[in-house]
């Protein structure tokens, strides 16, 4: 029996910053993963001086489904679109654009994805915790959607009319941002006589909230898979420069540091110990699951 793993993301490129090198991983492995993309990822900007030309802003949606296309490739997944609208990022105190994906009624818009769990049946849903892992109300909005959606899906009395009922067995949010991983590289790169990009970000990090690093109950090794990572993030050409933070710290140096992504387990209908090092842990026994 295929193991089935869903990866719930706000925008085409989440997928290949949080958490991209384990689905890379699980895909060679045999594992049937899908990444959901709520938004198209309209409102963006154009991150990327050398895509910053005529012709790509107007044209944005189009691109940018076309480097979602490139990205799920390198990393061997399947993706689909909800078909959401990009709220954007507005500034203090403005309002949400009309008609935006973190404007809709939650009752509205759980529903394609109870529909896509009911259809693909997944044994582990990854979604973002309840910050988003970012301050943007699409990802607070995907979290929102990813729990409720979780929680319906096996329930036939939910939703009757979105497919024939399926309980994923494991739920979690994945924690890539702590502040402990961000500081390990920056102290290693010092003490390799290196130049440190998270300066600035290490001293004005703000404490007022715990880690989520504190929160981690789950460590995927996948270290093997950060060279495929990184090719799939630069698929995103319109989002991410490629001379850029991302890319100053030597992969060498990420897989002695730092070779797991992290994640926190928020529901299990099935036995596990945390921690884990699997997102699995449980599932394999119980359904029977074959991995190369
Ligand atoms: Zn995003």
């Amino acid at each position: 029996m295929t193991l089935r793993l869903m990866s719930v993301h706000a925008h085409p490129d989440d997928e290949s910053s949080k958490g991209a090198a384990s689905l890379a991983k699980y895909a060679a492995e045999g594992v049937d993963v899908l990444v959901v993309t709520c938004t198209g990822g309209e409102r963006g900007d154009i991150l990327n001086p050398k895509m910053d030309r005529p012709g790509v802003r107007e044209n944005l949606a189009g691109i940018r489904r076309a480097e979602m296309d490139a990205a799920r490739e390198i990393l061997g997944v399947r993706q689909r679109f909800l078909g959401f609208v990009d709220s954007g990022l507005p500034g203090e105190g403005e309002p949400l654009p009309d008609g935006c994906f973190a404007e809709q009624p939650l009752e509205e818009a759980v529903v394609p994805l109870v529909e896509l769990i009911r259809r693909f049946r997944p044994h582990v849903v990854v979604t973002y915790d309840e910050t988003g892992g970012y301050p943007h109300p699409d990802h607070i909005k995907t979290h929102v959607i990813s729990v409720a959606a979780f929680d319906a899906a096996g329930n036939p009395e939910r939703y009757p009319d979105a497919g024939e009922p399926w309980t994923p067995l494991k739920l979690y949010y994945s924690h890539g941002f702590s502040r402990a991983r961000v500081l390990a590289f920056h102290e290693a790169l010092l003490a390799r006589g290196m130049e440190s990009p998270y300066e600035e970000w290490v001293k004005n990090w703000t404490t007022d909230r715990p880690d989520p690093e504190e929160r981690v109950t789950t460590r995927v090794q996948c270290a093997d898979w950060f060279d495929v990572r990184d090719r799939a993030l630069m698929a995103h050409e319109t989002q991410i420069d490629p001379t850029s933070r991302w890319f100053t710290v030597p992969r060498d140096l990420q897989r002695e540091i730092w070779p797991t992504e992290d994640y926190e387990l928020v529901r299990s209908l099935v036995d596990t110990e945390v921690p884990e090092d699997d997102l699995f842990a449980g599932i394999d026994a119980r359904v029977g699951g074959m991995r190369r």
